[in-house]
């Protein structure tokens, strides 16, 4: 399912996309949904940055559902990202 995300004034915008604010300060987009389908709105997720675990990447902005625990990586996981176990990465 294609992820969709928006800024906070809720217009659509690019993944981990930073959006001016009116009042000067920049903020991330957001996914529109988490991947149980649950509608990520101010208060309803947690953001957390996950460094990626293959060299010379960045890492992942997640943000993890509060009602299902659910977590959307931006950008996606591939993978390279999956632990040598097939553990899902820590957030
Ligand atoms: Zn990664
Ligand atoms: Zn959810």
């Amino acid at each position: 399912m294609r992820q969709h995300y928006v800024g906070p004034d809720g217009r659509r915008g690019e993944p981990g996309q930073l959006v001016r604010l009116s009042d000067g300060r920049a903020a991330e987009t957001r996914p529109v949904r988490c991947p149980n389908g649950h509608v990520l709105a101010h208060g309803t997720f947690t953001p957390v940055w996950l460094p990626c675990r293959v060299e010379g990447r960045n890492g992942h902005r997640t943000h993890r559902c509060h009602a299902c625990d659910g977590v959307v990586y931006t950008p996606p996981l591939d993978e390279h990202c999956w632990r040598d176990d097939g553990q899902h990465p820590q957030t």
